[in-house]
């Protein structure tokens, strides 16, 4: 494999996708790159400013002035807001849901497709979000398209949750994912959608070290 290639995985929340993208990147030597961290930095940004239920302009307005950065640490990358690291911050269920609101704004895709791209052509990396082999890395050497049963991803968000020691109801969460898959699937920018040449993993019964192989067998030679 070369440096410059790339492998693009996309899918829907609780799907698995971060978890299977660093230990594909760890096998390769390569990085990770979460992007839902970059949609969710922006939620955590406009939470903290009290602007999370603004109207599109002010958003807009408002981002233009901000520095949101990747910085890469341990083969995976870490988000910088304003020069701070800011990743431990961002996990929360309710900057996890503003994340999906706000990236229907188009200003706020484009805000953050120059960091993603910038990373992709450096090669070497490992892409999960939900437009990664559609829009942001279309050339990627290979794309991953996740499924997993809704409920088989209900109940690993609801066990990370409840590892995290946050109480949580299984129908609340699986109802609260069934949300986030609409919106992703259903919006104008960048739908949450399959790309024509990628090839779809249903890891549902699968071991993260099972995908892993089934993943890097799918690599070219
Ligand atoms: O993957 P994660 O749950 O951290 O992503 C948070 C939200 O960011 C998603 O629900 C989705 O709406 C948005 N997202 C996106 N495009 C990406 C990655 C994430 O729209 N490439």
């Amino acid at each position: 494999m070369l440096k410059s290639e790339t492998i693009a995985i996309d899918g829907p929340s609780a799907s698995g996708k971060s978890s299977l993208a660093k230990a594909v990147a760890k096998e390769l030597g390569w990085i990770h790159a979460d992007t839902g961290s970059l949609y969710r930095a922006v939620a955590y940004l406009l939470e903290q400013a009290r602007m999370e239920n603004a109207g599109e302009d002010s958003i807009c307005r408002y981002l233009k002035d901000r520095r949101i950065a990747y910085a890469v640490q341990d083969g995976s990358t870490r988000v910088l807001l304003e020069g701070e690291d800011v990743t431990d911050c961002l996990r929360g269920e309710n900057t996890g849901r503003t994340a999906s609101r706000i990236s229907q704004i188009p200003c706020v895709r484009g805000y953050l497709l120059d960091i993603q791209r910038d990373l992709g052509q450096k090669g070497g990396v490992v892409m999960d979000g939900r437009d990664i082999g559609t829009v942001i890395l279309p050339h990627a050497t290979l794309k991953v398209f996740l499924y997993a049963d809704p409920l088989v991803r209900a109940f690993r968000r609801h066990r990370e949750l409840t590892l995290k020691g946050i109480h949580a109801d299984l129908e609340e969460v699986r109802k609260d994912l069934e949300e986030r898959d609409r919106l992703d699937r259903s919006r104008q920018l960048a739908p949450l959608v399959q790309a024509p040449d990628a090839v779809v993993l249903d890891n549902s019964h699968l071991s993260i070290e099972d995908s892993v192989q089934w993943i890097l067998q799918k690599l070219p030679a």
